[in-house]
This record gives C-alpha cells, structure tokens and sequence, in this order.
C-alpha cells in the first residue's frame, strides 16, 4: 500500500510517497514562510500532489501545526504562519484529487511514524516532541496515539515554564517555544544583541563559535526545555522520549546537558526507565501517510 505523506511546516510543506513499510521515496518541498496565506499553501499543495498522484496512492495524509479540527480537516490558525485562518484542507484536497484525506497534528504524526517504524516501536509508552520552528508535543500508549479533541492534544510547547515570561507565537508569555525553538532563539538574540538572524543555523553557529549572548539563551533553553520535559514525565511516565525535527541536527550542542538536567530533576523511579533517542529524519511525512495504515487513529 502507498499513500502520500505531506508535512506542514513554518518555512516548508514537505511530500513524499510513503510504502506501509515506511519507505519514503518521490520526496519533494515547496517554501513557506511568515507571509504564507490560505492561497499559498493550497496553491503549493496542488503543486506537491499532482506529481504524485500518477503513482496510485490511496489517499492523502497531512500533517500541520495546530490548532486545528481534525476530523473535519481545517487549519484554524498557527502560531508560525499568521495569515493562514481556517483553512479547509481536507475539502479542498479531497474535491480537487477524487481522493481520501486524513488530517492530523504534526507532532502526532511525527509520532505515529517513530511507534510503527523508529527506535520506539517495541516500547510501552513515548512522548515525542518535534523541535523546530516551533516546539510539537505526541504521545502514544500501548500503540495508540492519544490525540486529545479533535487532535490537540499534549501540545507540550505551549505549556509554561517561566510565569510572565517572553512573548510566544501564540500570544501568550513563558511558554517553552518561546525558549527552546528556531523562533525563539532568534527572538531572544534580536533583544540581547539586536541581530537578526535569519536561520536557526546561524544561531547555532554563533553557539559553535563562542558566542556568549548565543550560548547564554541556548542554556536558558536547556533550562526550560528540560523542565517542561520533567512535567511531562512525571505526568504520563512514558518509557521513553524520542525527539524528531531540524534543531536535533544540533543535539551535539545541546543534547547531554538537557538530558543530564532532565534525569537529575525526575524522581529515581521515573528516571530508571527512561530511554532518550533521536527518530527518523522524515517523521512527518511517514506519520501522516500513517493515518492510512491504520485502522483508525
Ligand atoms: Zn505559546
């Protein structure tokens, strides 16, 4: 069986052909930014799947971040790409293609794909958490994705951890995708240090470079991400946490103090069973074809 993933991100929408084996192959992109309307991704979603339509898929799965409806497939809003606003993705796709469409949270997705086909397929239980632009949480029990209504759910990077703190995409203050994402480092830079930096690349440069300013925020991130990590933990004692997206093309820089701030806040119980991985580059392409493999999510 083939369906066609398609992974919606701030600055791209990723598609591909995805086998039940989670293979992915005709893998293709099309740009998005903070300028990307409704028009901009249908336009670029059309593009995306008429090249693969030719390859006799079963339908179409996609992947955004939320808030959103799952069922009835529409975008209501993202705190990354502030024109788009109840976008009905499912109705558009399935009118224009003949075909089914099946609508999910990114990080559900992401995880989805790491409990059929990552380094978690065997375990009981996993969070998983997307680090980009933004911050995406998912968890799944014994198989099955807890989605929460209409697939909202364990939105972990809008939970607070500094109260009052800096300003989030969502318009709230103190949540952790204020601190520990693409978005957030570069926020943080431009008021320290009134730099723009244009990629999230370029912050970790600066923090392979000695930059003070860049390693002061990429610790306060650790800080933060970590805490909410052990609330999350102590929350659903998950077997372990599995961590997708770009910014975990930097975990060299990051990855052995978060993990050791994290096991030394956890209860001993909690911290003995935990594993922490790295998953699959195309989570989110191989998570939303997914949808179609399962019997019902
Ligand atoms: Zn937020």
């Amino acid at each position: 069986m083939i369906a066609i993933g398609i992974d919606i991100g701030a600055t791209s929408m990723k598609a591909g052909l995805v086998s039940d084996s989670g293979t992915v192959t005709k893998e293709r992109s099309f740009p998005l930014g903070e300028g990307s309307s409704n028009e901009t991704i249908l336009s670029g979603l059309r593009e995306l799947v008429q090249n693969l339509i030719p390859h006799k898929p079963v339908g179409i799965g996609i992947g955004s971040p939320g808030p959103l409806l799952a069922d009835s497939g529409v975008l209501l809003s993202s705190a990354n790409l502030p024109k788009v606003q109840n976008l009905p993705l499912k109705a558009c796709l399935e009118e224009e293609f003949g075909l089914p469409v099946l609508y999910q949270n990114d990080a559900n997705c992401a995880a989805l794909a790491e409990s059929l086909f990552g380094k978690s397929a065997d375990w009981d239980s996993c969070l998983f958490l997307t680090l980009g632009t933004g911050i995406g949480g998912g968890y799944v029990e014994k198989g099955k994705l807890f989605g929460g209504f209409e697939g909202n759910g364990f939105e972990l990077g809008h939970t607070t951890v500094v109260i009052d703190g800096a300003l989030c995409g969502c318009g709230h203050k103190g949540c952790v995708e204020a601190y520990f994402s693409s978005r957030g480092f570069q926020n943080r830079y431009r008021e320290r240090s009134g730099t723009d930096l244009p990629l999230a690349k370029d912050f970790f440069q600066r923090v392979n470079s000695g930059d003070k300013v860049a390693k002061e925020i990429l610790d306060e991130g650790v800080l933060c991400l970590a805490e909410a990590l052990r609330n999350a933990v102590h929350l659903v004692n998950p077997e372990g946490i599995v961590f997708v997206g770009g910014i975990t093309e930097a975990w060299n820089l990051f990855g052995e103090d978060l993990e050791k701030r994290l096991r030394s806040s956890l209860f001993p119980i909690l911290e003995k069973r935990l594993k922490i991985a790295i998953g699959l580059p195309q989570a989110g392409i191989v998570g939303a074809a997914s949808l179609f493999f399962l019997p019902k999510v």
